[in-house]
């Protein structure tokens, strides 16, 4: 097809199924293009992927042994993050997802101290959740990473399961053991001697992923990192 009659038919093809940025909603012209280039600009990256002791690794500071940590990006209400975090996780935008993971997986293999990470394990979901959902977006996100980093994703190995419900009525700290407690290594063989990176989407207080990595330490021979897509700052 000559250029020209090719961007007749792009343009024909482009009035009948419009094409918008995630971002901003604003028209794009490229099929395979997910943001426009003012939302690549504005996205808040954090670069904390080459800094030792940055602000996700003092999270988890006395709370479990890490080789590394970071965030690709801040999440704030204002930031764009937010809306494309919401899409991926309420609005089944799991393109949006991969993509994002793609651009932690650039920022990894670039990055000293996760370019020998050897496999990435998603945070998983309580087992009704991702039904319901459809996917567990750390699963997404992983899968975008592991395109660009070549490594495999773990799935299932790491299981998590409701507590029962008498548990829920306890106290704080027994409702901590509770978090704890519902997260089991099922597969070790998988997971053990290796430089592994768990993954959420975004991490606040840290709880859920200090309680995964915690089963998967005391359980397996292995070192562990951190990855999130966003950071929320407190
Ligand atoms: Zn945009």
């Amino acid at each position: 097809m000559s250029t020209l009659l090719k961007n007749i038919f792009d343009s024909t093809l482009h009035l009948f199924y419009p094409h918008t940025c995630t971002g901003c909603g604003s028209d794009l012209l490229e099929d395979d293009q997910l943001l426009c280039l003012k939302c690549i600009h504005q996205l808040p990256h954090t670069n904390f992927a080459n800094i030792k002791n940055n602000p996700i690794e003092k999270y988890f500071w006395g709370r479990i042994p890490l080789t590394a940590a970071y965030s690709q990006f801040y999440f704030s209400k204002e930031f764009l993050i937010q809306h494309l975090i919401h899409q991926l996780k309420y609005k089944g935008n799991t393109q949006i997802g991969f993509y994002l993971g793609e651009m932690m997986g650039k920022t990894l293999l670039s990055s000293s101290r996760f370019n020998d990470v050897d496999a990435l394990v998603p945070l998983p979901l309580y087992p009704d959740k991702e039904h319901k959902r459809g996917y567990n977006q750390a699963t997404v996100i992983c899968n975008g990473m592991s395109s660009i980093m070549n490594i495999p994703v773990l799935n299932g190995a790491v299981t998590r399961q409701h507590a029962t419900e008498t548990q829920t009525r306890k106290h704080r700290t027994e409702r901590w053991e509770n978090v704890k407690s519902s997260f089991k290594v099922v597969n070790e063989k998988e997971l053990k001697d290796k430089h592994l990176l768990l993954v959420d989407d975004v991490v606040t207080t840290g709880a859920t992923l200090e309680a995964c990595g915690s089963a998967i330490v005391q359980e397996v021979n292995t070192r562990l990192s951190i990855a999130t897509l966003a950071y929320a700052a407190k």
